[in-house]
């Protein structure tokens, strides 16, 4: 064995990794804080963001783990639901997303890398705070895919405000409907559809027990997230489905830089993680597939947390 790498400089993160290309520091692995101030119209563009976020374009590689497997994902143009979209397709899946129409551009990019490496991708595009587009995108995805087992309820609405005194009863209905009601009309018209063995991930947030001032609004439906996951998880565990939740903490993407963050919180996003960064969304991709893995099984009801030791899931 190296000397080094028992040594006082490995024990300390800054060692040898020479002899084990796999084993990176999480502090260094990806860009740090201060970010350059950026800003977008919602719902904002993955590839217009300066880094551009590591979805796993590149890095993640499968091994088969949800063979044949079709798959859901909201808001899988960009961000957590991208990295989601990539890794179940390198597992093995097919691949149906949903994202607003402005978003095409994102969801062109993707479309066209998972439908190169052989498996089905199918773009959905519309408005999640419509419940007849819920419904009609459920159809849709089972149409295209021939069937549904994997539903990842990943979109959201996040628009930071300072005072509640601010906060207009448009933005938090959209908020609510996105967050909220959309989850709510996608499941209700997935399940028929779900057979034993499927699975229903929801993406929540640290931001469910750990709320920000100026995120009144969105917190609560995180919250409510976290609750949903716990209680279908025991309503549908005797159909044989599980329910689970990724609770994430701050990870770069479009949501911040379109109205999610203020331009100071985005310039030190993540800082205050003892990690002292921003995650990127590829760092989140293994969780999605665990959470549907058959190998995951006697997961149901959890909430996988991600958030680089700040928080709590
Ligand atoms: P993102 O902007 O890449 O993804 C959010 C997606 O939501 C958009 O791409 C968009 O397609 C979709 N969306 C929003 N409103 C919609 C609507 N009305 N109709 C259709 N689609 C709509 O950002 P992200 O950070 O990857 O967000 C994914 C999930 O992660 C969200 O649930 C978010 O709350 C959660 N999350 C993010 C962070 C973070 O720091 N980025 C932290 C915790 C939780
Ligand atoms: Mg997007």
């Amino acid at each position: 064995m190296d000397g080094n790498e028992t040594g006082p400089a490995a024990r300390h993160g800054s060692g040898n990794t020479e002899n084990a290309p796999g084993l990176r520091d999480p502090r260094t692995k990806y860009p740090q804080p201060p970010y350059k101030s950026q800003s977008q119209p919602w719902p904002g563009l993955a590839r217009d963001m300066d880094p551009p976020p590591d979805h796993g374009e590149t890095s993640y590689r499968g091994s088969g783990r949800l063979a044949g497997r079709k798959a859901l994902i909201t808001g899988g143009d960009s961000g957590i639901g991208r990295a989601a979209a990539i890794a179940y397709a390198r597992e093995g899946a097919d691949v149906a997303i949903n994202y607003f129409p402005t978003e095409e551009p994102d969801a062109g990019d993707l479309i066209a890398l998972i439908k190169a490496e052989g498996r089905k991708a199918i773009a959905l595009p519309g408005d999640l705070r419509d419940e007849a587009f819920c419904r009609t995108l459920v159809a849709d995805a089972v149409a295209g895919l021939g069937g549904l087992d994997i539903l990842v309820s990943n979109a959201a609405r996040q628009q930071a405000c300072e005072s509640i005194l601010d906060l207009s009863s448009e933005e938090f209905d959209a908020t609510m409907k996105t967050n909220i009601y959309a989850p709510y009309w996608l499941i209700k018209a997935a399940l028929p559809h779900l057979k034993p063995g499927a699975v229903i991930i929801g993406t929540t947030s640290e931001q469910a027990t750990d709320p920000t001032p100026e995120l009144y609004h969105y917190a609560q439906t995180k919250a409510a997230t976290s609750n949903y996951v716990r209680s279908l998880a025991k309503q549908l565990a005797p159909r044989g489905i599980r329910v689970n939740g990724v609770a994430p903490g701050p990870i770069w993407t479009p949501l911040q830089v379109s109205g999610g963050a203020t331009q100071e919180k985005l310039m030190h996003f993540g800082k205050e993680t003892p990690l002292g960064r921003a995650g990127q969304p590829v760092e989140l991709a293994g969780i999605y597939v665990q959470l549907a893995a058959d190998d995951g099984s006697f997961a149901t009801g959890q909430i996988y947390g991600s958030s680089g030791g700040g928080g709590f899931p």
